[in-house]
């Protein structure tokens, strides 16, 4: 079977970097048999933020036009999908049955493939833990031949898959077990954190512990207000179903121009949320799209960083490390100037088993950089922070990591290395992120 490409540069959602890429758009099913047996990596909705949807020197695989419903269980809230189905087709069709995503990323424009490959987590991953563990079953095409894996059948390859950004091969179906929900609607509450200690006081208390938490910290404060944050608590509220969220009426239409970003017009912009939203004491009802989705609010936000593009830098530091690491992290930047909105804090419980998994017990902080000719300078003394308190930066958002900070993340590397070389003896699936970092 002829498979037509097309030349196109590529980019993650950060828009660095572009990348000259061969692209295929598969709407037969039966189509990724033999794009599984050529060089090839695939990509969903391209919400990964630098090159991990990106062939190193293959076909990139658009998953979107894979996009059937084919089956899905009212009663059990059990769903089998084609992988490139979104979180968001998803929930329009789902949610007024009063049903819901068990785990779900700030985003829902992202596909069924590209959250098991990542293994997303949640604003309630210290309750619940990453998307595998609601995924049951998956169908992967590997140049081996087609398999269907879970955690009690091929666990290995399931294991390596889950977090293995497609470089195992292409997960083609998705089973997922669904969250009932009792409404659509979200009961929460903010609460002001002067500087870190008190944000990490508000995250640890059990008393203000809820099924979903998050803090939202001010990157730009120093001094006595390093870590200045709004933390964020909510659960679903008891009410009446509705159906999925509607789509964003808000569009960014053209790349800010680069100096419109700088230290002045993010600090205020910081100053003012943290006032305005701190305020809202009191618990108050919202829809679940402005709770989980705030940014899904603005399409093609991403051209508010102008042309050039910025990266988006995710860490996680373990419990016992993690207020220090924080602290030394958060100093650097603010000492940097380099404006970065909002970041986002958020709590992790257990680890799940998938071997590249990002998540792992403790605190994870996402903030977006514009580039600036010292970015990358500046992301490089914050991998050598976080390497020294025994962190991990993830790869979903990544664009710049050196090759040998990885395996010191990742300390389960070498497992997946040798369980991939089985799937793909000829090293066919390699994304540009998977070159980068020498991963196969
Ligand atoms: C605004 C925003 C907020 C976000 N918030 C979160 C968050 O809270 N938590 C979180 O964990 N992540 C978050 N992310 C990251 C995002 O959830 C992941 O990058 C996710 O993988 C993107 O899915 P996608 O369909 O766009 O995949 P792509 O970006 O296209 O691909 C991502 C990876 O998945 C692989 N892949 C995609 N489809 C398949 C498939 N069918 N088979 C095999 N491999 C496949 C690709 O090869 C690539 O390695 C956020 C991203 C954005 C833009």
């Amino acid at each position: 079977m002829t498979i037509n490409t097309v030349k196109q540069s590529l980019s993650g959602w950060g828009r660095y970097p572009q990348v000259a890429a061969q692209v295929a758009r598969p709407d037969r099913y039966v189509e990724l048999v033999g794009l599984a047996q050529q060089a090839a990596i695939a990509r969903g909705h391209g919400r990964a933020y630098g090159d991990a949807a990106i062939s190193a020197s293959g076909t990139t695989v658009l998953m979107t036009r894979l996009n059937r419903f084919l089956a899905f269980d009212a009663e059990s809230g059990l769903l089998t999908a084609e992988a490139g189905v979104s979180l968001d087709e998803i929930l329009q069709v789902v949610m007024a049955q009063g049903w819901f995503l068990p785990v779900t990323p700030g985003t829902r424009y992202v596909t069924l493939g590209g959250a098991v490959a990542a293994d997303v987590h949640g604003k309630n991953h210290h309750h619940v833990g990453s998307f595998s563990a609601f995924v049951r079953e998956i169908e992967l095409f590997t140049p081996q031949g087609v398999l269907r894996c879970s955690a009690d059948l091929y666990p290995s390859v399931f294991w390596a898959t889950v977090g293995g950004m497609g470089m195992t091969g292409i997960i083609g179906e998705v089973t997922l077990q669904l969250k009932r929900i009792p409404s659509a609607e979200m009961q929460v509450q903010h609460r002001p954190a002067a500087n870190l200690a008190e944000a990490f006081a508000l995250m640890e208390s059990a008393e203000l512990d809820d099924e979903y938490t998050v803090a939202w910290i001010d990157c730009l404060a120093s001094g006595k207000n390093l870590g200045r944050s709004v933390f964020m608590r909510g659960h679903h509220a008891e009410g009446a179903l509705s159906s999925g969220p509607k789509a964003a009426k808000l569009k960014m239409p053209f790349d800010l121009p680069g100096f419109a970003l700088n230290r002045y017009t993010v600090r205020a912009f910081n100053a003012g949320y943290y006032r305005w939203e701190g305020r809202k004491q009191q618990a108050f009802r919202c829809d679940l799209a402005p709770f989980f989705y705030p940014l899904d609010g603005i399409q093609q936000w991403n051209r508010l960083y102008g042309k050039k593009g910025f990266v988006q830098y995710q860490f996680v530091l373990p419990p016992e490390t993690a207020a220090k690491g924080l602290e030394a992290v958060l100093t650097r930047l603010s000492l940097s100037g380099n404006a970065s909105f909002l970041a986002v804090l958020k709590r992790f419980g257990a680890a799940g088993s998938g071997l590249l998994s990002f998540p792992m017990p403790g605190y994870t902080l996402a903030l977006d950089l514009p580039l600036r000719h010292d970015t990358l300078a500046l992301l490089d003394t914050l991998d050598a922070v976080v390497l020294d308190h025994g962190g991990r930066v993830y790869l979903a958002k990544d664009a710049r990591l050196a090759a040998s900070s990885l395996p010191r993340m990742y300390p389960q590397l070498d497992a997946w290395r040798e369980l991939r070389s089985q799937l793909d003896p000829e090293g066919l699936f390699v994304s540009a992120l998977g070159r980068r970092l020498e991963m196969c």
